[in-house]
C-alpha cells in the first residue's frame, strides 16, 4: 500500500523539518520510472476520467528531446514558472516549472530547462488542494448572519443551530450557500472536495464549477419513519444522476450516514451495501461515546428536544469504530471526519492494509473547527505514526472561518511544530485525493495527472525552508488552476 507506507515515511522525514524530503522516488528520479509512473497514471486517469490517447502522450515523452517533436509540443504546451514549484510526491524545486500539455502536466522541473510562457514571479505553485470534508450547502451561524467564530463554542448548542439553519431555509437556500461557497472554494485553490449534500440540493454548483468532487448524499435519522425519508430522498437523487454527467462534471455521487448518534445502524449498513463512496462523522465529540456506551448523555436530551429520539434505538457498539469496521460494514471506501475519540486501541483499524478487498479509509480532520468546540487533542499524530492516512478538511463555515485548506494546514503547523512541511502539505493534497480515489488524476505534480493546480504568494524573505515560505506565512492563494485553465486569478493561458 504505497500511500500507508509513504505516510510513516513522511512522519519519520518530519523531524527533518524543512529538508524537502516528501514522498521517496517521486518525480525527480530516474527518467525511466518517471515515464513508466507517467504512463500508469495516464492510463489510470484514461479510465477514471476523460478520455486520453495516452500512447500519444508517451511517444512525445519520449522524444523529448528531439528538436522535430519539440516544435510539435509546443503548440499546443505552456510553462510557468515561479520561485517554488511543490510536487509533493518529491523534494520542492527553486525556481521550478510546470509544462502543461492538454490540460495535463506534462513536465516538472527547473525554470532554467525549459522557456517560461508565464512566469507567476515570487511564488508557489502546489497541487490543487484537495477538501476531504466540507458542507458547502451551509452558511456562517454568527448572530449577524456572517462571522460563525461569534457563536458558542459548545457543540450541541452549535448543533442546535445548525438544525435551526437548515429547517429555515429551503432548497433554494442551499443551492445559493452552495454556489457562494464553491466560488469560495476554488478561489481559496481547492481543485477537489468531499461535499455532504442534502438530496444533492449541492450538485448543481459544485458540478458546474472547476472543481472534482465526491458528493455525499447525507442519510440520517434514529426513528425509522426518518430514515426511510432522507434514505429515499438520497436513492432519488442518485438515481437521477447519469454516468455522462458524472464525466462531464468530474463528480460522483457518494453517501453519508450522518452520524452515530443521529443515524440508525440499518442506515449505515444499507450505506456500505450501496457500492458507493462512503462518509460519516465518527467519534466527534465526548457525548457521542456516552450516547452509545448508556444511551444517555446529554445527545439524548438533544434529540428528545428535536423530537428525534427513538426508544427503541439501539447502537451497533459502543465503540464508534464498529459502524465502519464491523462485518460487512467493512465492504467499502470509507472517509470518516473527525475520528477525535475513537479509541487507540482501534487505529490499527483504519490502516489501508487493514482494509478489505482494496477498500479504502481515511481520516479528515479539521483543525479550525477541532480546536473551537475545545475538543481533547487530536490523534493525528498517533493515526499517522500508524500508517493512517489523514487528510486535511475544513468542514462547514458555520464552524469554520473559512474554506481554505491552506488556512488549516498553516494553522495546524502554528499549532504543532515538529510536524514536518512536507507531511502537512501531502495531508492538504495528496492523501485527500487517495482517499478519494482520485490519487491517479491529481493531487501532487506529476507528469500524466491533471494540471490542478493553487498559486500561493510568497514573502519577501531568504528562509532557506521553502515549506516556511509556503505555510508560516499568511499570504494568500492568488491563482487556481483546473485542467490547464486558470479558474480564479488574474491570469489566462488562452
Ligand atoms: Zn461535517
Amino acid at each position: 500500500m504505497i500511500v500507508g507506507e509513504a505516510a510513516k515515511f513522511i512522519v519519520r522525514a518530519g523531524a527533518r523539518r524543512g529538508q524537502g524530503q516528501a514522498l521517496r522516488g517521486g518525480f525527480g528520479a530516474a527518467a525511466e520510472a518517471a515515464v513508466s509512473d507517467w504512463i500508469r497514471a495516464s492510463a489510470l486517469a484514461a479510465s477514471a476520467d476523460r478520455c486520453h490517447d495516452f500512447r500519444t502522450l508517451r511517444d512525445r515523452f519520449d522524444a523529448r528531446e528531439s528538436s522535430w517533436k519539440r516544435k510539435r509540443m509546443r503548440t499546443s504546451e505552456a510553462t510557468l514558472t515561479a520561485r517554488w514549484v511543490f510536487p509533493v510526491e518529491g523534494p520542492p524545486i527553486e525556481h521550478g516549472c510546470v509544462t502543461i500539455d492538454h490540460g495535463r502536466v506534462a513536465w516538472v522541473g527547473r525554470a532554467s530547462e525549459r522557456s517560461s510562457d508565464l512566469d507567476l514571479g515570487n511564488a508557489a505553485i502546489t497541487p490543487g488542494f484537495v477538501n476531504a470534508h466540507t458542507h458547502l450547502e451551509l452558511s456562517a451561524l454568527g448572530s449577524d448572519g456572517r462571522d460563525g467564530t461569534k457563536a458558542a463554542c459548545d457543540e450541541i448548542d452549535w448543533l442546535r443551530r445548525v438544525v435551526e439553519q437548515r429547517r429555515g431555509g429551503g432548497r433554494e437556500a442551499l443551492l445559493t450557500a452552495s454556489r457562494r461557497n464553491a466560488a469560495a472554494s476554488v478561489a481559496a485553490g481547492t481543485t477537489m472536495v468531499a461535499d455532504t449534500t442534502t438530496a444533492g440540493a449541492s450538485w448543481e454548483a459544485v458540478g458546474s464549477s472547476p472543481l472534482r468532487a465526491v458528493v455525499f448524499a447525507e442519510m440520517i435519522g434514529l426513528r425509522r419513519g426518518r430514515g426511510l425519508e432522507t434514505s429515499q430522498e438520497a436513492w432519488d437523487w442518485i438515481g437521477g444522476v447519469k454516468p455522462e454527467d458524472q464525466v462531464a462534471s468530474c463528480a460522483r455521487p457518494g453517501l453519508s450516514p450522518h452520524a452515530p448518534y443521529s443515524t440508525a445502524g440499518w442506515l449505515y449498513y444499507q450505506a456500505a451495501h450501496s457500492g458507493l463512496p462512503l462518509s460519516t462523522h465518527l467519534a466527534e465529540m465526548p457525548e457521542e461515546i456516552e450516547l452509545l456506551r448508556d444511551r444517555g448523555g446529554r445527545l439524548r436530551g438533544f434529540l428528545e428536544e428535536l423530537g428525534a429520539w427513538d426508544e427503541g434505538w439501539e447502537p451497533i457498539s459502543a465503540r464508534p469504530a464498529e459502524y465502519v469496521r464491523r462485518g460487512e460494514l467493512r465492504e467499502a471506501d470509507w472517509l470518516i471526519a473527525h475520528g477525535t475519540y475513537l479509541d487507540e486501541s482501534d487505529f490499527w483499524q483504519f490502516r489501508p492494509e487493514a482494509a478489505v478487498n482494496g477498500h479504502r479509509v481515511a481520516i479528515a480532520y479539521c483543525p479550525r473547527t477541532h480546536a473551537r468546540f475545545g475538543h481533547a487533542s487530536h490523534p493525528y499524530r498517533e493515526l499517522l505514526s500508524r500508517g493512517v492516512i489523514v487528510c486535511l478538511g475544513t468542514d462547514s463555515l458555520a464552524s469554520s472561518p473559512s474554506l481554505s485548506i491552506l488556512d488549516e494546514a498553516r494553522f495546524l503547523r502554528r499549532g504543532d511544530a515538529t510536524l514536518g512541511g512536507p507531511l502537512i502539505l501531502t495531508m492538504a493534497t495528496l492523501f485527500g485525493a487517495w482517499a478519494l480515489r482520485a490519487d491517479a488524476v491529481t493531487g501532487s505534480l506529476k507528469p500524466g495527472k491533471s494540471a490542478d493546480l493553487a498559486v500561493v504568494a510568497l514573502p519577501d524573505l531568504d528562509d532557506e525552508d521553502p515549506y516556511a515560505l509556503l505555510l508560516d506565512s499568511d499570504l494568500p492563494v492568488v491563482a487556481s488552476v483546473f485542467e490547464g485553465k486558470f479558474t480564479s486569478g488574474p491570469w489566462s493561458l488562452d
